[in-house]
């Protein structure tokens, strides 16, 4: 990890000049809104009580210097803030609006843990950055000299590109290959606008571009070129592709129209917002507009699929899921902001197959009730089903939200030395993410599984600080 810089401070100033615009006219409302998250972020900055034992950090990923970029905010120094939380830190705002910061950093803020509500680092954090953005203090970057060595990334979602970043400021040529149209991975294409809008992302990568980061898109490495001709012509190769691989429900009629993976909707739904011209959305396959939402699943993408489909018009939307409330691996905050929207959640039940109509289409899910019984292997109470408590939901859409597997990369890329685990992730060392090809790194999902945007940066960072070392001492790696 890159050392943090470190602080000290004294005295917090919690006093904000009051320079509102005495008459209201429609222009003001964007600087009336400006001097209220000032105020805002100002006021949350202050009540960290400065504990001095930062669990806040220390549950970050990137071990982010919290305490004192809050109080460089209370202060309102916030280029300052903001210079000390990009230095850990490549995309600080994108972390700042979808980090579940109720499980890591402010889950463990000290005045939370004392009943008095966290301090909302998650938007303190966004607010520094999107003000350094407005203000021109995020600059692309400008190496104080090139390097001839050349570094492959294939895989343009945060892993990929926290690498490329790293890489480029130490003057590394950086070559970026994705198999989408648009880099960002699930920034982009996963993950929908209304929790990340997306030229937040594109602007990110724009500035790469203009650091000198070349960019290659619509290149699926395995089939448009081949793992073995990108090796050749770089010095170093970081894989960094994520998981895909939506987990399939063997259950009768899963096949049926209507019955679609979350990738496939929520991918639908973020191209329609880059404007794109999408058939499978505008011929209603992928719209949830006026139809009965069934989403099955209880994690994070679940969540995001039943919110779009409130967006976008649904009649009612439902999320099935096996276990209970308290069992959910979705985040908390997730679940109560679906709720509020109107979802309603069917604790304890099972997809058992799909019901179509006359016309083939789909008309409902058979579900059968479960119960938790004991702790299985993981130590989490299993479900077990109800006999005799079948009932159909109706629906005209059901949406697969179960997680996702990695491809087989050694087969796709035709390279049987690229080991895997037995969950099929790409084996790697845990803090220089070197797998066991000479020259070869790996970084993010295609490591952990299906993750947070937040560790992929981190694994990339990390990963970029190995490569250099690597290029820099390339006889002795060689002879290891
Ligand atoms: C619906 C959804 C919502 C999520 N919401 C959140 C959230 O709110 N907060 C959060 O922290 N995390 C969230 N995540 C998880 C987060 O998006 C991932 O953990 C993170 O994006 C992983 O980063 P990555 O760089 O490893 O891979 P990805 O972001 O998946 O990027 C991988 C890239 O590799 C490319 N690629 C794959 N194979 C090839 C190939 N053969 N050739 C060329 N290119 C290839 C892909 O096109 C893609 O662009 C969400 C995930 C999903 C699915
Ligand atoms: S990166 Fe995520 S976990 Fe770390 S401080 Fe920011 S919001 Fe919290």
């Amino acid at each position: 990890m890159a050392k943090q810089p470190m602080l000290r401070f004294v005295s917090v100033s919690k006093e904000m000049p009051d320079k509102r615009p005495p008459n209201l006219r429609t222009e003001d409302f964007g600087e009336i809104y400006r001097e209220y998250a000032t105020e805002k972020a100002a006021e949350q900055a202050g009540r960290c009580s400065q504990c001095g034992v930062p669990y806040c950090q220390s549950h970050c990923p990137l071990h982010n210097n919290i305490p004192d970029w809050l109080r460089l905010t209370a202060e309102g120094r916030l280029q300052e803030a903001y210079e000390l939380s990009q230095a850990t830190n490549t995309f600080p705002e994108i972390c700042g609006r979808i980090c579940p910061q109720d499980r890591l950093c402010e889950g463990n803020c000290v005045i939370e843990q004392s009943g008095h509500g966290t301090v909302t680092i998650g938007a303190v954090e966004k607010y520094i950055t999107d003000t350094a953005w407005e203000e021109g203090w995020v600059q692309a970057i400008t190496p104080a000299a090139e390097r001839t060595e050349s570094v492959a990334i294939i895989g343009s979602g945060p892993g990929g590109l926290a690498a490329a970043d790293v890489l480029r400021r130490a003057g590394v040529q950086v070559t970026v290959y994705d198999r989408y149209d648009r880099a960002g991975g699930l920034m982009t294409y996963g993950i929908p606008g209304f929790k990340l809008e997306k030229p937040v992302v594109m602007r990110r990568i724009e500035q790469l571009e203009k650091a000198g980061v070349e960019f290659v898109l619509n290149c699926n490495v395995g089939e448009d070129i081949s793992f073995d001709a990108i090796r050749g012509k770089h010095d170093a190769v970081l894989i960094a592709t994520g998981v895909y691989k939506a987990r399939d429900l063997n259950a009768p009629n899963a096949a049926a129209p209507g019955v679609l993976p979350a990738l496939d909707f929520l991918t639908a739904s973020n191209r329609k917002s880059f404007g794109d011209e999408v058939p499978e959305f505008d011929d209603g396959t992928l719209d949830a507009k006026g139809k009965r939402v069934v989403v099955i699943g209880g994690g994070d993408t679940a969540m995001d699929c039943v919110r779009t489909a409130v967006r976008q018009g649904a009649t009612s939307v439902k999320c099935l899921y096996r276990r209970d409330r308290e069992n959910m691996p979705g985040s908390r905050r997730e679940t109560a902001n679906a709720e509020e929207e109107g979802v309603e959640f069917v604790w304890l039940t099972a997809p058992l197959g799909f019901l179509t109509d006359d016309a083939g289409d789909l008309s409902g899910v058979r579900v059968q009730k479960m119960r938790l019984g004991k702790p299985d292997a993981s130590g989490r109470r299993a479900p077990e089903v109800i006999e005799g408590a079948d009932y159909t939901e109706d629906a005209d859409m059901a949406i697969m939200a179960l997680g996702f597997e990695p491809e087989d990369l050694p087969k796709l890329f035709e390279q049987p030395e690229l080991t895997v685990t037995r969950w099929g992730t790409i084996k790697a060392k845990f803090n220089t993410h070197e797998t066991e090809m000479p020259g070869v790194w790996a970084v993010g999902d295609i490591v952990r599984g299906a993750s947070l945007v937040v560790w992929a940066i981190r694994d990339g960072r990390e990963a970029a600080d190995s490569i250099l070392t690597y290029l820099s001492a390339p006889a002795q790696v060689a002879a290891e």
